[in-house]
């Protein structure tokens, strides 16, 4: 329990105080696989917009990544390789071999947790092929993934919240954290306090703390067609980058390649990993003319683009020739039904189309943030190219940079991600509450979010929230996507840079205080444009194309001259339509340890 007395909650001028040791923010996998490690060693408190059980990481299908071996041969170094190799050498390797290694406990903490993972005859825990696993360095594709049927995310997410109620950890359900309160202490600037919205009231809420953690999830709102949910805002990412600290690697955007054409809903690459072929209009399985070796499961970045290709190609199937087919017709009813309940359910209800009878229309579909608030290995939020770290600042899962994806996510790699760093930023924030004091709050550490608020409200311009929502996603669409080029990327700076004008004239309807979800969505809104620019700023400034990056013209690989990490920096005038003006770039160099760049081949 906490090493100083903790206090009880107080309202000063109709604004509530809260004291907690450690604050996670976001309920996710990641946030709470944090909770469950820092509420064992210290006063712990979560603060989430959504139930937790709603969170993100319950949509999650295929599965997650470990070399347990338990159907065939595997070890944690070759896990290792295909991540690096996977990320398009941009990974830090030591942070891989991390990530690959702590895999194996990882999963069987959660066994043990009460995960009911699916079986093999024997009663281990069974394992399935994923896109990038391969066997002894690339020789073909390995069973590697854990899963339960394709409710992974969702099994995982019920089990670490019944262990969250175990271990008495305390819960802010549906309070928005909207601000970071910072203050000097030492010559250091450190976080002091988390200021959070109460949807249900309307009330603010001041969260002091001696140590912080951010697990906040995705931004994929910012694209038009992704697998991504309403909510997924990157709220934490703002935040952290309106205290002028750095996001790292913004440009990297991944395409999932089977997204439900036309809507985005995501179809598990496990469908892939089970059998299940991608055919052109002419029923062609045009992925063994761009992944001889692996095919179907080469990386996210190969088969999205190549899927885009054919489709501009003009060898597209339906009557506009805009998707490519998934086959999944020879796997059989008895192993959809089984092992692909949900992805099946999912293309009869939105497409009316039976995966049993007849091939599933799918497009890429914007899926996941290889980039993020950047990390080192414990967790702690670093500050500088340098690495010099926020002392009490934490960050965990798809919010986080840490860098295990670098260009380019492995399927099953992320659920692998939040359990495995969610855990150690929990373990590390408990050592490092034992000896930290809180930080003195300014006088009023809600005056921030008060303001943004307020002039929400007061404002009675012509402009809509939704309205600008979906000219952003649009543009984000046409012109960000799988394939970019410098003119895409410049229109799409032009566009952001008017929709941010536009969004100072924006007016909410709803002034009330209960269950204002329309006064929220606009200030989600904010951060979604403020994201949107950094993302393409940085697209723009990576003259080259590696992993999730594709540059048209810049097609190849260019290792000389960006072998680094891009670290952004919000800087001075934010109404100037130059981002350069208010955007300051550096380097962070990528960490090698064994595996030297290689043209990367499948
Ligand atoms: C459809 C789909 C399928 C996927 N399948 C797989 C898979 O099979 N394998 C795999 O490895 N990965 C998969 N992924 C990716 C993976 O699920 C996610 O990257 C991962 O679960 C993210 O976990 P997280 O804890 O970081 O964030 P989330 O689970 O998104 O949680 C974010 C939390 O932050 C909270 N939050 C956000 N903003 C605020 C705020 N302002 N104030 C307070 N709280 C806030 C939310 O309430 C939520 O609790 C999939 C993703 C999707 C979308």
């Amino acid at each position: 329990m906490a090493a100083q007395q903790i206090k009880d909650v107080q309202v000063i001028d109709g604004v509530h105080y809260h004291q907690h040791e450690i604050i996670i923010i976001g309920a996710g996998g990641a946030g709470m696989r944090a909770a469950i490690e820092a509420a064992q060693g210290a006063d712990t408190a979560v603060i989430t917009k959504l139930y937790p059980t709603r969170s993100h990481t319950g949509a999650a299908q295929g599965g997650m990544a470990a070399a347990l071996a338990n159907v065939e041969e595997d070890g944690w170094e070759w896990h290792t390789y295909d991540t690096i190799k996977g990320g398009d050498y941009l990974v830090d390797q030591d942070s891989a071999e991390i990530l690959a290694k702590e895999a194996i406990e990882a999963v069987i903490d959660l066994e043990n947790m009460g995960l009911p993972f699916n079986r093999t005859p024997e009663g281990k825990i069974d394992q399935r092929r994923f896109g990038g696993h391969t066997r002894d360095h690339g020789k073909a594709a390995v069973r590697r993934a854990c899963y339960a049927a394709d409710r992974t995310g969702h099994m995982i997410l019920q089990t670490l919240y019944q262990n969250c109620v175990k271990h008495n950890v305390k819960f802010f359900n549906e309070y928005y954290a909207l601000d970071l309160v910072m203050n000097t202490v030492d010559g250091v600037e450190r976080p002091a306090a988390v200021v959070a919205y109460d949807l249900k009231t309307g009330d603010i809420h001041v969260f002091q703390g001696k140590a912080f953690i951010f697990a906040t999830g995705g931004f994929g709102k910012v694209f038009k067609t992704t697998s991504n949910a309403h909510t997924l805002t990157g709220d934490g990412m703002g935040i952290i980058w309106r205290k002028g600290l750095p996001l790292e690697d913004m440009e990297f955007y991944q395409f999932h390649p089977t997204g439900l054409a036309g809507l985005g809903i995501l179809l598990t690459e496990g469908a892939r990993g089970e059998g299940a072929i991608l055919r052109n209009a002419s029923g062609e399985r045009f992925m063994e003319r761009y992944a001889p070796t692996i095919k179907d499961l080469a990386p996210r970045d190969i088969v999205a683009r190549s899927m885009v290709q054919e489709v501009q190609e003009g060898r597209g199937a339906g009557p506009h020739k805009d998707y490519v087919l998934l086959d999944c017709t020879h796997l059989g009813a008895e192993v959809l039904e089984t092992k692909l309940p949900d992805i099946t359910e999912f293309a009869r209800t939105y497409l009316g189309v039976d995966p049993v009878v007849e091939p599933v229309p799918v497009y890429p579909t914007a899926h996941y943030a290889m980039g993020g608030i950047p990390t080192n290995n414990a967790g702690e939020v670093l500050r500088n190219d340098e690495e010099e770290v926020v002392p009490g600042l934490y960050a965990a899962g798809e919010c986080a940079c840490v860098s295990v994806h670098g260009s380019n996510r492995l399927g099953t790699n992320s659920l692998l991600d939040i359990n495995v760093f969610g855990k150690r930023s929990g373990r590390n924030a408990v050592e490092y509450v034992k000896t930290a004091e809180f930080i003195p709050l300014p006088e009023n550490p809600a005056a921030n979010l008060q303001g943004m608020l307020n002039a929400l409200r007061a404002n009675n311009g012509t402009e809509s929230v939704a309205g600008i929502r979906r000219e952003l996603q649009e543009t984000m669409d046409a012109n960000a996507q799988v394939f970019r080029t410098k003119e895409t990327l410049t229109e799409a700076t032009r566009v952001i840079h008017s929709l941010r004008e536009r969004y100072r004239n924006i007016s909410v309807h709803d002034k009330g205080k209960r269950f204002n979800t329309e006064l929220l969505e606009g200030i989600e809104l904010g951060f979604l444009l403020d994201l949107a620019e950094v993302l393409v700023y940085c697209a723009l400034n990576r003259e080259e194309s590696r992993g999730g990056h594709m540059r048209d013209d810049f097609p190849k690989r260019d290792d000389e001259n960006w072998m680094h990490h891009t670290m952004a920096y919000l800087t001075g005038d934010r109404t100037s339509p130059n981002p350069s003006d208010h955007i300051k770039l550096g380097k962070k160099p990528v960490r090698m340890t064994r595996y030297q760049p290689q043209e990367r081949k499948y």
